[in-house]
């Protein structure tokens, strides 16, 4: 049976077929347990059974033909803006799971900048409902750390940890106000779900659209600089130095950042860190076009910047790779520059561009870029993920190193299109996604969608997660680590 075979009867809802799947011939990278080998990997019921050279593909089973491909274990993105409740415009669940699983990501955290905003029960409660009757790959929640994100007040953070979410974040704005930081560290701390900073001072930022420096002069633009992003790190690091709380720092832009969290890692203290494919492939100069699809917070920094993050993520100091998914409708991101949204898409070009512009040319090696795609995010959020060995979920993220595309936004799942990266020639992207055993996406294809407004979900495979998945089980079964 062809694999192509096998995806098209998947699709049409004929893939049950005792809930075996088996990926044969490819070659296995599993940095959780150092497997970098050629290997199947064999999922019965949702959860890998046997991982290992030539095994027997039961009767019954649906067979995967991985032969000159990656099988890697599914793909984790920690940080998504799905948009839903109260965005749907610009993002639903259905549409970012879509998304996700077309570019190789099989489970997202979603931030709690919805409306209402995710600060309380009720609504972690409707976005895993959504999850689970919508979604197509797993999505784990994050709930806001203060109310209504006003940076006034402390949201229902053990509620929140109660109803599933993963980690606590006001993301999209600092929390400016460091004593009420750090008593939602030292609240949180018993659920062993890190605090995420988005690390920017509002004050020194204001009115900044770009990277404050040699082009923002030249262009006219009013600029944030760097020290912006380098003293909320400083502070959070302090912060969670005083508290023993787990910061995790979100979208790390600058080289002042980096050596801040490499030193603070060398201290041993319980500081994680992320960067975005943007801040790692492009600088400031992608200003001087005038593309809005160069504006985001923070901001694309220098060649400086971009070097010394690439050098944080090869050595560790960055955690891993997390996309920063943006979406916003068209209209929010045209016309002039100072006035455009911030933020970009990045759910579908992610594993392609990093593939293409860092491991291809040897500047990354592959297995660091997934490790930080699988084990790192998974072992920082406690999630029970990111690996294959026999007992996990069958989540499989399968790369083609080889094949060739040019990023075409019209072409994205997502209901967004805002990506600088529309038009890139890339080598090398995901090329098959399958979630609990069952394959949801290959080659970025989905069976076709009906409508352009609310997507069928009947038409898709669902992986079948079990309810209150999203939650990784209750707070405190939670295991203990950074
Ligand atoms: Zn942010």
């Amino acid at each position: 049976m062809t694999t192509m075979r096998v995806v098209k009867d998947l699709m049409l809802g004929l893939g049950a077929r005792g809930g075996t799947l088996v990926v044969k011939n490819g070659h296995v990278i599993d940095p959780a347990s150092a497997v970098d080998a050629a290997h199947d990997v064999l999922i019965v019921d949702g959860v890998v059974r046997d991982i290992g050279p030539r095994l027997a593909a039961p009767e019954q089973a649906t067979v995967v033909d991985a032969t000159g491909k990656i099988v890697c274990p599914g793909f984790i993105d920690i940080h998504v803006h799905l948009r839903e409740p109260g965005f749907e415009y610009k993002e639903t669940i259905a549409t970012g799971t879509r998304a996700a699983a077309a570019g190789g990501f099989t489970a997202v955290c979603c931030m709690a900048n919805t409306h209402p905003v995710n600060d309380n029960r009720s609504i972690t409660d409707y976005i895993l409902a959504r999850a689970k009757t919508e979604g197509v790959v797993r999505v784990y929640p994050i709930g806001a750390v203060t109310r209504n994100l006003k940076g006034e007040e402390l949201s229902e953070l053990a509620e929140l940890a109660e109803a599933g979410c993963v980690g606590y974040s006001d993301d999209g704005k600092p929390v400016m106000n460091a004593g009420l930081y750090r008593r939602a560290m030292e609240y949180t701390l018993p659920f062993g779900a890190p605090i995420i900073s988005h690390a920017e001072d509002a004050h020194l930022s204001t009115g900044g659209a770009m990277n404050e420096g040699v082009v923002s002069t030249e262009l006219g633009i009013a600029g944030a600089p760097a020290a912006a992003e380098d003293i909320m790190v400083a502070r959070d690091i302090v912060l969670a130095e005083l508290t023993g709380a787990h910061v995790h720092l979100a979208h790390l832009s600058t080289a002042g950042s980096v050596r801040l969290v490499r030193d603070a890692k060398a201290r041993g203290l319980r500081v994680t860190a992320e960067a975005a494919p943007h801040h790692l492939l492009l600088t400031e100069d992608a200003v001087r076009t005038w593309d809005p699809n160069a504006k985001m917070n923070p901001p694309l920094r220098t060649k400086r910047d971009t070097e010394a993050l690439l050098e944080g993520l090869a050595d560790g100091t960055i955690d891993c790779v997390a996309t920063d998914h943006a979406p916003h409708a068209l209209s929010e991101k045209e016309g002039e520059f100072d006035r455009a949204a911030f933020g970009i898409v990045g759910l579908e070009t992610a594993v392609a561009v990093l593939l293409d512009r860092l491991v291809r040319p040897g500047r990354l090696p592959l297995k660091t870029l997934v490790a930080r795609l699988t084990a790192d995010p998974a072992r920082l959020l406690n999630l029970p993920l990111g690996s294959l060995v026999p007992g996990r979920p069958g989540d499989v993220t399968i790369l083609d190193l080889h094949r060739e595309l040019t990023i075409d936004p019209a072409r994205f799942h997502s209901r967004s299109r805002n990506t600088p990266f529309g038009g890139w020639t890339v080598t090398g992207g995901p090329w098959m996604t399958i979630v609990n055993g069952h394959v949801i996406s290959s080659e970025g294809g989905f069976a076709p969608l009906r409508t352009k407004g609310a997507t069928p979900p009947s038409e898709l495979p669902r992986p079948n997660l079990p309810p209150g998945q999203g939650s990784a089980g209750k707070a405190g079964a939670r295991t203990e680590s950074m």
